[in-house]
C-alpha cells in the first residue's frame, strides 16, 4: 500500500472523476464527456492565501454544449460562510468545483485572494482549499493514512484529535486495527457517513483557508450530524467557507446564501432577507418545513415536471 499512497499525496484531498479514473487505471475519457484540461501555466507562482476574498468574474462554464454555469458575478469576503442552494442540478458543485480548478471556467475568472487561480500553481492552491464531497474518496490503505492524505507530516496525536472534531473516533476504534485498518478499494467496507467523517477529519487535520463542503454530512445520521455541524461550525469560522446543502437548517446561519437555479445565481442574502423576498429560496424552504400547502402554484408544476 505504501508506495500507492505517496504519488497521489501529492495532489492534496482534491479528488475528482478524474483522478479516480486515473487512480483506478482507467482511461479517463471513458468517464468522463469532458476531460479537464487543467496544468499548471508556465510562469504560475505560490499562492499565499491572506484575506481570503473568492471571486467569480463573469463565469461561464459547460461541460458540454450546454452550459451549466451561465454568468456567475459574484464576491465573497474573506472568513465569510456563504450557503450554496437550489434545484438538483442547479451548478451548485460545477460552481465550487471551479475553485480548485478541477474544472477551469470557459468564460470569466475565479479569484482567489485576488488571484486568478489560473496563475497560481496547482499544489498551492489546493493545498489552501479543503473539498469535503458527498462521496468522498477513500485510497486502499490504514484508516490513518487516508486521513493524513495531503497532511502527511501530522502525528499520530494530530490524525486522532480530528478524527474526534470529526465525530470518527469512536467508529475508528471499533474497527477491527482501529486506526491501522485498511480501508477503500480491498479494504474494510466503511458506510457513507463514516467515510465522509474520514473525510471532514482529514479536512480539519489539513487546516485549509478555503473549506467546501458540498454535502458533506448527507449520508450521516441525524444525531451525528448535529454534532459534527456544531464542530465544522466552530471550523468554518475563521476560513471563507462554501456550504452546499439540501437541508436549509444547515445554512440557516450562513453569512450569506446563493440560491441557484439553471446555473444562474437568482437569489443572494441572508436566510431572513430570502424569506422576505418570497421567491425560489422561500419555497424550498416551505417544502422542508412541510409547509406545502402555502406553495404556489407555478413552483409545484415545475417540481412535478
Ligand atoms: P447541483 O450540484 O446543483 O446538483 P451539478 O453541478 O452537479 O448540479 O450539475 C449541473 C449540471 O451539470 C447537471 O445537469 C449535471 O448533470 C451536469 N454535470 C455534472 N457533472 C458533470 C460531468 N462530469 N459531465 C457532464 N455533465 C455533468
Amino acid at each position: 500500500a505504501q508506495q500507492f499512497i505517496w504519488p497521489i499525496i501529492r495532489l492534496g484531498d482534491v479528488v475528482d472523476d478524474y483522478e479516480r479514473a486515473k487512480t483506478a487505471g482507467l482511461r479517463v475519457d471513458e468517464l468522463l464527456s469532458r476531460e479537464p484540461a487543467v496544468a499548471d501555466s508556465p510562469d504560475a507562482t505560490a499562492l499565499t492565501v491572506t484575506d481570503g476574498t473568492v471571486d467569480f468574474e463573469s463565469v461561464t462554464f459547460a461541460y458540454g454544449d450546454d452550459a451549466v454555469i451561465r454568468d456567475v458575478d459574484v464576491a465573497v469576503d474573506g472568513g465569510a460562510t456563504v450557503g450554496v442552494v437550489g434545484p438538483t442540478g442547479a451548478g451548485k458543485s460545477t460552481l465550487l468545483k471551479l475553485l480548485p480548478r478541477l474544472y477551469d471556467a470557459d468564460e470569466g475568472a475565479v479569484r482567489v485572494d485576488g488571484r486568478d487561480v489560473r496563475d497560481v500553481t496547482l499544489r498551492s492552491l489546493r493545498t489552501a482549499i479543503g473539498y469535503v464531497s458527498q462521496d468522498p474518496f477513500l485510497f486502499y490503505g490504514t484508516v490513518a493514512e487516508n486521513i493524513r492524505y495531503g497532511t502527511f507530516d501530522a502525528t499520530d496525536a494530530e490524525v486522532r484529535a480530528a478524527a474526534e472534531r470529526a465525530q470518527a473516533g469512536e467508529f475508528i476504534r471499533n474497527l477491527p486495527d482501529g486506526y491501522d485498518t485498511l480501508v477503500g478499494e480491498r479494504g474494510v467496507k466503511l458506510s457513507g457517513g463514516q467515510r465522509q467523517r474520514l473525510a471532514i477529519a482529514r479536512t480539519m487535520l489539513k487546516d485549509p483557508e478555503i473549506l467546501i463542503l458540498d454535502e458533506a454530512t448527507s449520508a450521516v445520521d441525524t444525531e451525528t450530524e448535529a454534532l459534527i455541524q456544531a464542530s465544522l461550525q466552530a471550523f468554518a469560522a475563521d476560513r471563507t467557507t462554501f456550504v452546499i446543502a439540501h437541508r436549509l437548517s444547515t445554512i440557516r446561519n450562513a453569512d450569506r446564501v446563493l440560491v441557484l437555479d439553471d446555473g444562474r445565481v437568482v437569489e443572494d442574502g441572508t436566510h431572513r432577507g430570502l424569506l422576505a423576498e418570497d421567491g425560489l429560496y422561500a419555497n424550498l424552504w416551505r417544502v422542508q418545513v412541510g409547509d406545502i400547502g402555502s406553495l404556489p402554484a407555478a413552483f409545484l408544476e415545475r417540481a412535478l415536471e
